[in-house]
């Protein structure tokens, strides 16, 4: 399987990433909502059982299922 982003990939800072999500930075990103995770975020392509997914964000790599980063978004 592709690599895992971490959070110290140029990508992940820039987006704000963490692959913890509850450590999401609530200052710089007052959106963060707890709860948030890339296994609910429209872009995540794992499946729900999966420990970690594709993201097109992240060409390359996948992000954990309980990862979050600024351009999570809610699933339609
Ligand atoms: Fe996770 Fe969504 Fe951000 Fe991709 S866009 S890293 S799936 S929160």
């Amino acid at each position: 399987p592709a690599p895992l982003v971490q959070d110290s990939d140029p990508q992940a800072v820039a987006l704000g990433y963490k692959s913890d999500a509850t450590k999401a930075d609530k200052a710089k990103y007052p959106k963060y909502v707890a709860g948030q995770q890339c296994a609910n975020c429209a872009l995540y392509q794992g499946k729900p059982t999966d420990a970690a997914g594709a993201c097109p964000l992240f060409a390359g790599k996948q992000v954990g299922a309980k990862a979050w980063c600024s351009a999570w978004a809610k699933k339609a």
